[in-house]
């Protein structure tokens, strides 16, 4: 097994490694670190976070860089202040035994005239967020023009993150003979643009396959209606009891609501979003850490850099709107060794993106079912049972245990466990034993009858359509923002020439009603009824298709459009 010793790194850096109780490199290091001690050159890394590439870049850079010089030699850049803070911390504990070092972090969000300071002490190695970076340049407070060595680490993140021009800005005021190391979990084409500008044959090093996610992590998707999000994501908290998360979703207002409604069920939830302040962030952060916040709810911004290795899944609870993002987030698990699990919620549209994701991965997405209550309630007890033979036996309960024993002294042992669990048990099983099927990637069949037993949808009939310039798009969100309904609230918009139909949910007809009672558009008077028919299935748009050829042009719900021959023009 190769050690730290035989990869060419001085006395004081292996000291400090074996300090940190390192033993052996990882494979990114053992491959970038003999090659950047060996020789001047750019390189391209690619690696996942997580797997040790900070040490990869930062051992060779201390051992680089003349402390007996103050000017800057070695350059960090990196997509966030968390990110930014964790690489200083690491280099620092590599540098613990080496004289006159200065490493210092500048990023937003803290004062800017204390960060130039700092630098102005002398700082061989500054490890920057690029928009403070560019920054304190613009204000002439940070002279690069002798840097040696600049690292773009998450090069992917910081592209995606808009910095683009930042980094081009930063990089032309380094020398040209500098060497870029660049690092990143993925190779878009816009990570590839800038190696081509910046580097010079750039020696290339893959840890694993090009742009795949990590070995470590298993996939799994769970097809639900899009109001069934929610009461799936607790079935799948609720089924792996000690699970510790993090979930995604696409908006800072959805991760707020989804946290507050988890706390609201008695979860440990926290949200972590850009709308939060830079102290409540840290607050976030450091709860999830000590594992006091189990579920740590996210946007793909706000989530980035976050190195917690014990992070047992990843739930995707909406895809994010770049498909390449998903290896972002299912690589903030099975890290350090550990293996995880990313699971992904979608509806029976968002199906064809599995696709895409596993092509990005290289990895199989296994479909799997939402577990029943039946299936909760048996992770619960075995979570239980296992918890209570591994707890702790403390001393101090001894001078209780005989009015203990007194109350509980009439129960044998079988008794008195199925007590003790029952305890747990009972708050399971009341709360599931009724709840119905969330899965919706059965046949279609079982769709429909699912469907129909719900009976908790209705449908409308409104006198506008497609020769008021209405399509199924606009006219759903034309009723989105006069009803102030959800997206998933409102399906099924069909348009015809003289009117439509949609439908929502029950809870929301009064509401409806109400405000189509006496509505004018454009000093039209808005006429609204309720659809007597049964609401249309989701697959019902082909069959009607077919249906409707050569035969009089019914619409699905028994209306004649006047237009006589006209087919419906959209639909949905
Ligand atoms: P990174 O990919 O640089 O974010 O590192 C991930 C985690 O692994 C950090 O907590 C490092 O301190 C740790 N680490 C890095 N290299 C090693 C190693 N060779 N042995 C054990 N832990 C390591």
């Amino acid at each position: 097994m190769i050690s730290f010793n035989s990869l060419g790194l001085a006395k004081p850096l292996l000291q400090a490694l074996d300090q940190m109780g390192f033993e052996t490199p990882t494979p990114v290091q053992e491959k970038t670190i003999p090659l950047l001690l060996e020789k001047n050159t750019d390189i391209v890394s690619l690696a996942q976070t997580g797997t040790g590439k900070t040490a990869a870049f930062g051992l060779p850079m201390l051992q680089k860089i003349d402390c007996d010089q103050n000017h800057t030699q070695g350059l960090v850049l990196s997509p966030t202040r968390e990110l930014c803070l964790q690489i200083t911390e690491e280099l620092k504990n590599y540098a613990a035994f080496i004289n006159g070092v200065n490493i210092v972090a500048v990023y937003g969000g803290a004062s800017i005239q204390d960060q130039a300071k700092s630098i102005k002490k002398g700082a061989q190695i500054i490890v920057a967020t690029p928009g403070r970076l560019q920054d304190l340049i613009n204000r002439n407070m940070v002279h690069l023009s002798k840097v040696d060595i600049c690292v773009l680490d998450e090069a992917d993140e910081m592209l995606n993150m808009g910095f683009q021009e930042a980094i081009t800005s930063i990089l032309s005021n380094t020398p040209k003979t500098k060497n870029t190391w660049l690092f990143s979990a993925t190779m878009p084409q816009s990570v590839a643009v800038i190696a081509k500008k910046f580097m010079v044959k750039p020696e290339e090093i893959t840890i694993g396959e090009r742009n795949a996610g990590t070995k470590n992590v298993s996939h799994e998707c769970y097809t639900v209606s899009g109001r069934d999000r929610y009461p799936a994501l607790k079935r799948l908290v609720d089924a792996h009891p000690g699970i510790f998360s993090v979930i995604f979703c696409r908006t800072k207002r959805d991760t707020q609501k989804v946290a507050d409604k988890l706390i609201e069920d008695g979860y440990d939830a926290a949200a972590l979003h850009g709308d939060l302040s830079q102290n409540q962030r840290d607050i976030v952060m450091k709860s999830f850490r000590l594992k006091r916040v189990q579920l740590l709810v996210a946007t793909d911004v706000a989530a980035r850099g976050i190195d917690v290795d014990n992070v047992t899944h990843v739930i995707n609870y909406q895809l994010p709107d770049e498909i390449e993002t998903y290896t972002h987030r299912s690589g903030r698990t099975g890290r350090a060794g550990n293996t995880g699990i990313s699971m992904i919620i979608i509806t029976q549209s968002e199906s064809r993106k599995i696709k895409s994701i596993e092509k990005i991965i290289k990895a199989k997405v296994v479909a799997k079912k939402i577990p029943d209550g039946k299936e909760i309630c048996e992770s619960q007890l075995y979570h239980l049972a296992q918890k209570i033979h591994q707890t702790e036996i403390y001393d101090e309960i001894e001078e209780y245990l005989p009015q203990v024993n007194e109350v509980l002294n009439d129960l044998t042992k079988e008794e008195l466990i199925k007590r003790l669990v029952s305890v747990e048990f009972i708050r399971f099983h009341n709360y599931y034993k009724n709840l119905k099927d969330l899965n919706t990637n059965i046949s279609t069949s079982a769709r429909e009858d699912s469907y129909s037993d719900k009976g908790d949808d209705v449908r409308f009939f409104i006198n506008i359509g497609a020769r008021d310039n209405y399509d199924w798009m606009v006219l759903k969100d034309f009723l989105r923002s006069v009803l102030n309904l959800d997206k998933d609230d409102l399906f099924h918009v069909d348009v015809m020439d003289n009117f439509s139909f949609f439908t929502t949910f029950k809870i929301h007809q009064q509401k409806v009603e109400s405000i189509f009672s006496n509505f004018d558009l454009d000093g039209r008077k808005i006429k609204l009824e309720v659809s007597e028919k049964k609401p249309r299935r989701k697959n019902d748009s082909f069959r009607d298709k077919k249906k409707s050829k050569g035969r009089p042009n019914r619409d699905f719900e028994g209306r004649r459009d006047k237009k006589k021959g006209k087919k419906r023009k959209f639909t949905r």
